[in-house]
């Protein structure tokens, strides 16, 4: 075999960096470098960074440190790249610094360090959806880049920019491939899912020869049609929302919304540039409900923003308790280099976001643990993601992979990852099912 040369790739990140990296592996792969996830065999490591919070800052920074120190030449991309000069005086040694979505300089870098192999007729075919990062049954669907916002918190379009939409045709031909190779479930990511289309002035393209609209509506009804889960993520909540809810209750994309709230009070959704407050959302809430009652929502929430008084914080904890939302994930605020809210007044000491943190996840428990107690005894679909020597483990349409909770299936050993499966529901814990599958006797 011919020496090809290999690409150390490290990804770090939200789902929307998985598609980057996606990307850039798929071009590697089409120019015949071979990958490795370890540095020892590599000719060169690329870093896909993350730079939302401070957190992921410092998780970059020292992945690339070590990176440098284990084998020495390094690329970095992504969107702690975005600001070179936060990498470059941490990490002088770094080769090139390229940020979101560059894939055509992170290539030249790599092209500076190892030059493609000769084509090899041998070598694996790219599949036509690319390669994955995920398991090969669920993918990230990525259709736009940036956002329109300004929420003060974040620095995301400072990062990757105004809305950049991809036309319906491109998105739909994308979803078609991937479920062609095997995707079960797709799941459709963006900054800004709602807006979709806006900065394309909702163009029309094609699909089956058909015009449709890039708009968010006529995507989900077009990717409803395929033989696959869908999943809406980050879903800015909008009123046209509303639309897509008798979708959900026709059965064409899965009834889960994960849209992202971040508060309920309507002081700090304005000091943090947000939509919305308390009494408009649970009526919201409620209409979805009366619409698509199975629906699932996740959402995400902010405590200890700068300003956040203790009636703030009750007036989010008595969201919390009447909206019952299935899913939440909470954060405590910490500023981000470069968003505006680090100017804001009245910072919170951190011991007490970690108590207002801490007083709103034992709420939800017992929410969630009460919902999860609710499904025992009904049977359910469950898309098998792993199965070992114990049983296996899934997801119902309430669960999207990573973030949500699992449906543990004890001793059941004959499936496969990607296979639907009808189950009972015998038993709930805080956040997880478990259940046993139900044979049809006809
Ligand atoms: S909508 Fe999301 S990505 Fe856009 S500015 Fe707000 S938090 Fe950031």
């Amino acid at each position: 075999m011919t020496n090809v040369p290999v690409i150390g790739f490290v990804s770090l990140g939200c789902p929307k960096a998985t598609v980057d990296s996606e990307r850039i592996l798929t071009q590697l792969k089409v120019e015949g470098y071979r990958f490795s996830g370890d540095y020892h065999d590599a000719d060169v490591v690329v870093i896909n960074t993350c730079g939302f919070i401070e957190s992921a800052v410092e998780e970059s920074l020292d992945a690339i440190g070590e990176a440098l120190e284990k084998h020495g030449k390094v690329i970095v991309t992504g969107c702690l790249g975005k600001n070179a000069q936060v990498v470059t005086s941490r990490h002088p040694g770094v080769l090139a610094v390229t940020g979101p979505h560059e894939y055509e300089a992170v290539m030249e870098a790599v092209h500076a360090v190892v030059a493609p192999p000769a084509f090899d007729p041998h070598q694996d075919l790219v599949p036509t959806s690319g390669v994955k990062l995920t398991p090969r049954h669920y993918a990230y669907l990525k259709i736009s880049e940036g956002c329109n916002h300004s929420c003060s918190f974040c620095i995301i379009p400072d990062l990757r920019g105004k809305l950049v939409s991809r036309g319906i045709t491109d998105v739909v031909a994308e979803a078609k491939n991937l479920v062609a190779d095997g995707v079960k479930e797709l799941l459709v990511v963006s900054q800004d899912t709602s807006a979709y289309g806006v900065d394309l002035k909702y163009r029309t393209g094609f699909v089956d020869g058909r015009p449709v609209a890039t708009r968010m509506y006529q995507l989900a009804e077009e990717l409803g049609k395929l033989d696959a889960w869908v999943r809406m993520h980050y879903v800015y909540p909008y009123p046209h929302v509303d639309d897509l809810i008798p979708l959900m209750r026709d059965g064409l994309i899965l009834p889960y919304l994960d849209i992202p709230l971040q508060h309920a009070s309507k002081s700090v959704l304005g000091a943090m540039k947000r939509p919305g407050d308390h009494e408009s959302m649970l009526e919201r809430i409620a209409g979805w409900r009366d619409v698509c009652p199975e629906i699932a929502l996740r959402s995400t929430f902010i405590v200890g923003f700068p300003g956040e008084s203790e009636r703030d914080f009750n007036e989010l904890l008595d969201f919390i308790r009447v909206a019952k939302l299935d899913r939440v994930g909470c954060f405590t605020y910490s500023d981000v280099a470069g968003a505006q809210a680090n100017h804001l007044p009245n910072h919170l000491p951190e011991e007490e976001k970690t108590r207002r943190l801490e007083a709103f996840m034992l709420l939800q428990a017992e929410i969630s643990a009460q919902k999860l107690a609710e499904k025992v005894g009904y049977e359910m679909v469950v898309l098998i993601d792993e199965v070992g020597a114990d049983g296996a483990v899934g997801r119902t349409y309430a669960d999207a992979p990573e973030v949500d909770g699992t449906v543990l299936l004890p001793g059941v050993t004959d499936v496969e990852p990607g296979m639907f499966v009808d189950a009972l529901i015998v038993g709930s814990s805080a956040y997880d099912l478990i259940a046993e599958p139900v044979f049809d006797d006809a």
